[in-house]
């Protein structure tokens, strides 16, 4: 028994060497094979610019990285793109949550792929850290689209703040551009503040409604109507037809009351259903018309190198406060100095040119 069990152990230890020798070769080949997945910058390059999906994919993760060192890949891959890009248009999408924005999406971007158009569907949707991705998340409405080889869809990138989610879509279109994407769709949600920031990177603002019980004008904040290209509302069908056509005309007074756009456009409102596809085709032939009448009159291009500015800027405004609130030093003092405040102890200004003047000297 004695000797059995010796033999028995002994056998084990053998068998433990071996299965030990064989996790760490396939360890070192699980390694190698996934530093061979890993691109360098110009198999990146090379790729988006012959319009290889996946290395599309994979640029696209390495910008939405948290991860301080693929920011310089980044920053590579985005750079090389940069001649490749710009020549597309840019559209955004907003609306409240069931206007139906990706119904809309779907049947728009079947349209456009019909016309022969490469179409990129990207989202800013800050709140998609929480929700896990409440728009674009449901790909069921975009089922058509999603088969498409000529349309591309990603959702929204995750983060902290909008001007960190939005910096990551503006830098995916960048790279959906010199992929070759000719028409960029940015769709958001109809809430907050991620409007504003999709209008920023956008050649053509479109404000998604639904005819409601006749009040169509209570609850649109004036900021979002005054920077719509075109309103545009949806589920024109069945017994809503009529409904829709009063609202149109009521949006369309309303668009009038709002002083003359810089563009030297004029909004215009209409009706679709993006389940009869009906009135789709005429959206799109109405952004036609907008482009040619910006492209002639040098908005289109001063508004792009405008955008490009503000880019720049938010970046740096983003930039400077997170590596602010970061830095240990600061973080040991803000606490404290918060107290100060709140107690009359030191003023909210003195206390803020401190705390600044204390980071700018490290
Ligand atoms: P989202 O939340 O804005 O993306 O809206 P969805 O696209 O998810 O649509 C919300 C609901 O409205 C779904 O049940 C859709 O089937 C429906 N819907 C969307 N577009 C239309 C339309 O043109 N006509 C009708 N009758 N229903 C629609």
């Amino acid at each position: 028994m004695k000797n059995e069990n010796k033999k028995h152990s002994a056998l084990h230890e053998k068998d433990v060497i071996s299965a030990t020798e064989i996790i760490s070769s396939n360890a070192v080949a699980a390694i190698q094979i996934f530093r061979k997945k890993q691109p360098t910058s110009e198999e990146l390059i090379e790729g988006i610019l012959n319009g290889n999906i996946s290395a599309l994919s994979r640029a696209i993760t390495l910008v939405e990285s948290t991860n301080a060192s693929h920011l310089a890949k980044a920053n590579e891959v985005i750079n090389a793109c940069l001649p490749h890009a710009n020549k597309s248009v840019r559209i955004g999408i907003t609306g409240v949550p069931g206007v139906g924005k990706s119904s809309f999406i779907e049947a728009f971007g079947k349209h456009l792929t019909g016309l022969g158009k490469k179409v990129a569907v990207l989202a800013v949707d800050p709140s998609s850290t929480i929700s896990h991705g409440s728009i674009l998340g449901d790909k069921t409405r975009m089922e058509e689209l999603v088969k498409d080889p000529n349309a591309y869809i990603r959702p929204s990138a995750s983060g902290e703040t909008l001007g960190g989610v939005a910096r990551k879509t503006r830098e995916t279109i960048t790279l959906c551009e010199a992929a070759g994407f000719d028409t960029i769709l940015i769709e958001t949600v109809g809430v907050g503040q991620s409007e504003t920031a999709v209008h920023s990177m956008v050649d053509f603002f479109l404000l998604l409604k639904i005819s409601g019980a006749g009040d169509e004008l209570q609850g649109i904040k004036r900021g979002i109507m005054e920077m719509a290209d075109a309103i545009v509302i949806n589920k024109a069908d069945g017994d809503n037809i009529k409904k829709a056509e009063m609202a149109k005309a009521e949006f369309n007074r309303a668009l009038h009351l709002f002083p003359a756009k810089k563009s030297g456009w004029t909004p215009k409102t209409s009706t679709c259903s993006a389940l009869t596809h009906k009135g789709i085709p005429e959206v799109w032939n109405t952004i036609v018309e907008f482009l040619k009448l910006t492209k002639e009159n040098n908005y289109f291009f001063e508004k792009r190198k405008e955008q490009n500015q503000y880019w720049m800027l938010e970046t740096i405004n983003e930039q400077l406060k997170t590596n602010f609130y970061n830095h240990s030093d600061i973080q040991k003092l803000l606490e404290s100095t918060k107290k100060a405040v709140q107690n009359d102890e030191i003023s909210p200004f003195a206390a803020a040119q401190e705390l600044l003047e204390m980071y700018f000297k490290k």
